[in-house]
């Protein structure tokens, strides 16, 4: 039988505490550095030892740390190993061991503890990282096709313009060996998924730019818990791995639906309800409140995801309370403080949950205001389809569903053309996210005041009809 999630997370922390790491637990989602909003990686509780402004405890350090990745919202459901919440396995080494090291320890790991075979395994490293190329190639003996060299964007780390950096190098497994070794696209997760990254970091970078390298070394890495779990369960994706799936069935339950037996959207739609619910509860327990600011707002926007994927699929009580209970008996073994917290969990869902069905009300209200203004026959603009959507959360289809019933029509491509333009600003967003501590602030800062939603405070927006 293959690894449980629990034991695949277990198994790494064993692996590194018998290679003298000091095994510390997760941080808090909200992060001690008051200028990051939330924990996007397992190195960012260790940042001020990395940047050199706390001394480090232990020189080898091993966790699981609480993530979440805001930028991946819209890859939620769609792609097979992107969620909003997961947990990334690390090992770290401040100013101790190195690349050699690093290597040898992430692939004994994945092929000899993991058990995934040496030939479904590929790797990239930084473009110039010719010693860790070599290492690669020589002690662990991958043929050097099967060694990818890439750019700067994927595989050079920073944390801001100026401080520590360096080169990365991933691992990442196969699904298709079948289609040969010609033409190696990492790019395409058709055939291969990224699971382990390794970051080696060596330079200092200064005002001008210029690299030099660093008296003392460091080591910072990510596994994704959720991915390791897809391959070795030998999912189609990270949903339907024992660290999701009983949350999805538990929605799926109350929708009256079976998962297996779902089309493609309403599949997505169970997806992001069992990513979200667990983004929602970790967050909760972590002391977050739902608010129009910051990580508040995250919180409630991703409860507000929550509420309108379930009326999509059809469910028209309130069930978030319900789903969060499944989500915390599947998670409170490992995380005890999801049920200490049980009880804030639940009051904030609820109050949410009911505010956000008023809201949608007063959509259904306003789209009938929308309506009586239009001779019979008419059209609903795509303006007006589009912030029933954004800021009601009233799906295209219904606008259309209630328009028909009235004899009207609706202007789908104005519609479909005001969606674009966010999609738009969301990749925008999206590409330029990094891993720098301050980037992702600042991008995340711009996407949070790009989309702020106004919903709350400025429902009877009798205004925007007229
Ligand atoms: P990808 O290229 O697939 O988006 P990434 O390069 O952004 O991943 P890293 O920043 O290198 O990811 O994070 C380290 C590891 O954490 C990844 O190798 C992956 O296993 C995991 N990970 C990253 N982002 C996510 C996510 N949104 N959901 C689940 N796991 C993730
Ligand atoms: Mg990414
Ligand atoms: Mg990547
Ligand atoms: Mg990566």
């Amino acid at each position: 039988t293959p690894l449980s999630g629990d034991r695949i997370r277990q198994t790494f922390l064993d692996f590194y505490a018998a290679r003298g790491h000091q095994v510390l637990p997760s941080a808090s989602l909200v992060p001690e550095d008051p200028t990051v909003l939330l924990t996007i990686a397992g190195m960012l509780p260790f940042k001020p030892i990395f940047l050199g402004q706390r001394p480090a405890e232990f020189p080898r350090a091993t966790t699981s740390q609480k993530c979440i990745r805001t930028n991946d919202i819209e890859n939620v459901g769609r792609t097979a190993r992107h969620h909003t919440f997961f947990e990334m396995l690390g090992n770290f080494s401040f100013g101790d061991y190195f690349k050699e090291k690093a290597i040898a320890w992430a692939w004994e790991l994945s092929t000899e503890v993991y058990g995934l075979p040496a030939d479904r395994l590929v790797v990239s490293v930084f473009r110039e990282d010719d010693e860790a190329f070599a290492i690669w190639r020589d002690q662990i003996g991958i043929p050097p096709h099967r060694i990818i060299r890439m750019g700067e964007a994927d595989n050079f780390w920073n944390s801001g313009p100026t401080g520590p950096c360096g080169p990365c190098s991933e691992i990442y497994y196969d699904f298709h060996p079948e289609r040969g070794d010609d033409s190696i696209d990492l790019e395409d997760d058709t055939r291969f998924i990224e699971f382990y990254n390794l970051v080696f970091m060596q330079y200092n970078q200064d005002l001008e730019g210029n690299l030099t390298p660093l008296q003392a070394q460091n080591i910072d890495t990510g596994m994704g818990l959720e991915r390791m779990a897809q391959i070795l369960q030998q999912k189609p994706n990270n949903y339907e791995t024992d660290l999701i799936f009983p949350i999805i069935e538990t929605a799926a339950k109350i929708a009256g639906i079976r998962y297996t037996k779902a089309d493609e959207a309403t599949k997505v739609s169970l997806k992001v309800i069992g990513d979200h619910i667990r983004a929602v509860v970790h967050m909760i327990a972590d002391g977050i409140t739902a608010s129009n600011l910051g990580r508040g707002y995250v919180l409630r926007r991703l409860i507000r995801r929550v509420v309108r994927h379930g009326r999509l699929i059809g469910i028209e009580q309130a069930f978030t309370t319900d789903v969060a209970e499944s989500a915390i008996a599947l998670m409170e073994k490992v995380y005890p403080n999801l049920r200490s917290r049980e009880p804030a969990i639940k009051a904030e869902l609820q109050v949410e949950e009911s505010r956000f069905r008023e809201t949608l009300d007063r959509g259904e209200k306003l789209l009938a205001d929308i309506m009586s203004g239009l001779p019979k026959g008419g059209e609903i603009c795509g303006i007006d389809v589009f912030e029933l959507y954004d800021t009601y959360g009233f799906p295209a289809e219904l606008t259309q569903e209630i328009a028909e019933e009235q004899g009207l029509t609706v202007d789908m491509a104005g519609f479909e053309s005001e969606m674009a333009k966010q999609r738009d600003r969301s990749r925008a967003a999206h590409e330029t996210i990094d891993l720098t501590v301050q980037g992702t602030l600042d991008k995340l800062g711009g996407q949070l005041h790009e989309t702020e939603f106004l919903g709350y405070t400025e429902v009877s927006s009798s205004a925007r009809v007229t």
